[in-house]
């Protein structure tokens, strides 16, 4: 870059070169500084909001959130999370990515549903792409009370998709002592209500028809494209508060968002002193959401089942080797495609079969690749 032009006489030429390179020098000096602000700066915006500032900034940094469920509210809040600088996540989620997710679910690609991703493999990559600094776990499978005992968090997020497992998390945070933050979204209304159930009302105070909301869990009514950022701004809005000053965070108010109306509205939501969960703790968390039988996970073309048996994933692999069927291996399972069918098998014995349209069709399925790993298994042991 040129700010002076040459002419023909000579000193004048000596001195608009020392000029420019003089202004050279002060423009890389200038565009240095910036880079490294930049760098050494990177949560300066956030920083400067007065409620935050540097010290907030600091407890965000040392902080680790639980998110289970890595939907459309998980996707959200992980992705503004590791934007604000979280310093660790840990993403529970046992589903893989499908085509009707992108409408509402942030970070996946047409490229993750074409590889059939498991949605906190493929979270954690994008993730990883925007913020290298965040330290992120991954969990491919079932939120169980496990995860909520042994793990260490300071805050849950609850996106889950079915009152089932909202249900579990919400006993088990009464056990185990810790707090979390409920959203859901259906159709254009969504909710949002941090919950501390030791002093303050517990999930089931505020919706005392939890058990019926249980029931109807597959009933998807859809949802708006728009509620979920929307919904998932509020929660994580919480949840950065809860970070930088829980002293002062409202866990006796439930948030109501409605993305067609345009309207919000603030509930108080009172301790119910007959509330069958959280007043009255005659009941144990189920150590898992797993049964016996093939069932489907709410919510999702996602299907469940426990196997009984010894070294499962061993014979699995032997079986599958033994057709040319590749397969991936992870630390606790492996996953790969049988007859069509995308399943990961963990060394628990847990089956899960992904993206089948109806229960029957897993059922088949699930029957055909358990035949034919008991007939190898006959066949190898003669
Ligand atoms: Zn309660």
């Amino acid at each position: 870059m040129c700010i002076f032009q040459q002419t023909g006489n000579s000193i004048i030429n000596c001195v608009c070169q020392l000029i420019n390179r003089a202004f050279k020098a002060y423009l890389a000096i200038k565009v240095g500084r910036k880079g490294r602000e930049e760098k050494m700066n990177r949560y300066d915006r956030q920083e400067r909001v007065k409620q935050i500032g540097q010290i907030g900034q600091s407890k965000i940094r040392q902080a680790t959130i639980l998110i289970a469920g890595v939907g459309a509210l998980g996707t959200y809040a992980a992705e503004q999370l590791t934007r604000a600088g979280i310093g660790h996540l840990i993403l529970v989620d046992p589903d893989t990515v499908t085509l009707t997710n992108l409408q509402r679910q942030s970070l996946f690609t047409e490229a993750d549903v074409a590889s059939h991703k498991l949605k906190v493999t493929a979270a954690k990559e994008h993730l990883t792409a925007i913020n290298s600094a965040v330290d992120i776990q991954v969990y491919p499978e079932p939120l169980t009370d496990s995860h909520l005992a042994d793990l260490t968090f300071d805050l849950t997020l609850d996106c889950l998709d079915n009152y089932s497992a909202r249900d579990l998390l919400n006993r088990a945070a009464i056990i185990h002592g810790f707090d979390y933050v409920f959203a859901s979204c259906a159709g254009s209304f969504g909710n949002v209500m941090p919950i501390s159930p030791i002093k303050h009302p517990c999930l089931n105070c505020a919706f005392p028809n939890l058990a019926d909301l249980k029931r109807t869990d597959c009933d998807l009514i859809g949802v708006n494209t728009a509620l979920v950022p929307l919904v998932s701004a509020v929660q994580v809005s919480v949840a950065l508060h809860y970070l930088v000053d829980p002293s002062t965070v409202d866990f006796d108010h439930l948030i109501t968002l409605d993305n067609w109306s345009l309207s919000q509205q603030k509930f108080q939501v009172l301790k119910a002193p007959d509330c069958p969960t959280c007043a009255n703790r005659n009941w144990s968390v189920t150590k898992s959401t797993d049964q016996e039988s093939l069932r489907v996970l709410c919510g999702t073309q996602t299907y469940a089942v426990t196997q009984s048996g010894k070294h499962l994933v061993t014979a699995t692999k032997q079986l599958l080797a033994a057709h040319k069927v590749p397969f991936n291996v992870f630390k606790n399972f492996i996953q790969f495609h049988w007859m069509g069918s995308s399943m990961s098998l963990f060394k628990n014995g847990k089956l899960l079969l992904y993206g089948i349209a109806d229960l029957q069709t897993a059922d088949e399925r699930y029957q055909q690749f358990k035949a034919a790993l008991s007939t190898y298994q006959e066949v190898q042991s003669s």
